[in-house]
């Protein structure tokens, strides 16, 4: 079913909306194809490292995120009135108190504010809260609804001072960044001596499993298994790992989080509302996410602490290398 959404992604893209990409972590330009989603984006394999990346991909993937800010407002407008909770309002919680543990002060930076959901979380604590995010219509509904210091801008742009912040966080955006060292530079820039950088991301090891079982099973759909229009990397451990490694951070701890319940709205009303659903409407997908998640924990322990095959996320913890 069709429905109107905030985001401007389409549901098929032609060669002329694509570019050609090297590995954007060894600049290889050798790999594997591995699928194609929505006509014209490849999801392949790096021959040089390993890495999953897509390729060809949007020319500006983040530009999906440009859209009207009536729409984006009309999908979380309950949200924005303080009537109702974000479907991922406990996914935040989890990952603030995470945070917590390391760094309960300071200047906190979120990367990738979007429309302040997470942020707003994290308000009425002892952090000094920024956030900065490219998106002219989001970062505007950041700031007029939840009041949060936000600057438009990408953030080597941003100009934030040197070894400024106390924590960083980049919550389901890192997979988006088109080029991951080049902000990683910048992180390292802006971030204390004994800040703290906080990492989610979707496991790409995750998609494979997720596209391996489509394979097999004949359910093979030609778009959403990757989200390859906007996720233009995704991560295992191990290469999340080395790029951090290479650009001068070190892992103190790895994780899992607990899963995103996307709502399912739009199936039945003509718009994505961000408000959870009801159980009852999406019971099947709901369970099932639950106890792969406590399946992947189980397996996350028994391997001495790697995230493999059916965790939904990867979440790392990093400092600065002295
Ligand atoms: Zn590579």
């Amino acid at each position: 079913m069709d429905y109107d959404k905030g985001g401007k992604e389409k549901d098929t893209y032609t060669e002329s909306e694509v570019e050609q990409v090297s590995c954007p972590f060894c600049r290889t330009d050798k790999f594997r194809n591995l699928y194609t989603e929505r006509g014209a984006l490849g999801v392949v394999r790096c021959l040089g490292c390993g890495l999953i990346y897509v390729n060809p991909r949007l020319k500006n993937p983040e530009k999906v995120y440009w859209g009207e800010a009536e729409k984006y407002f009309d999908e979380a407008k309950l949200i924005f009135y303080g009537k109702a909770k974000h479907h991922r309002d406990q996914n935040y919680l989890e990952d603030l108190k995470r945070i917590k543990q390391y760094k309960p002060s300071g200047r906190f930076l979120d990367i990738g504010t979007n429309m302040g959901f997470f942020l707003r979380m994290a308000k009425g604590g002892s952090w000094d809260l920024y956030g900065v995010e490219p998106s002219p219509s989001l970062s505007e509904l950041a700031r007029k609804y939840f009041g949060l210091n936000v600057k438009t801008a990408y953030l080597e742009a941003a100009g934030f001072e040197s070894n400024y912040f106390d924590v960083i966080t980049l919550t389901d955006v890192f997979e988006h960044i088109a080029d991951p060292g080049k902000m990683l530079n910048e992180i390292k820039r802006i971030l204390k001596p004994d800040g703290v950088l906080f990492i989610k991301v979707p496991n790409g090891l995750f998609n494979l499993f997720k596209l391996k079982l489509a394979q097999l099973t004949g359910r093979l759909k030609n778009y959403d298994l990757f989200d390859s229009y906007e996720h233009v990397v995704h991560y295992s451990s191990s290469l999340l790992e080395k790029m951090l490694k290479k650009h001068g951070f070190k892992i103190i701890d790895q994780d899992i989080g607990s899963p995103i319940q996307l709502p399912v709205w739009h199936n039945y009303v003509g718009s994505y509302y961000q408000y959870p659903s009801p159980w009852r409407l999406d019971y099947k997908r709901q369970t099932a996410r639950r106890l792969l998640f406590y399946l992947s924990k189980i397996e996350f322990y028994l391997s001495g602490k790697r995230v493999g095959y059916l965790a939904p996320n990867i979440i790392a913890i990093a400092r600065k290398e002295s």
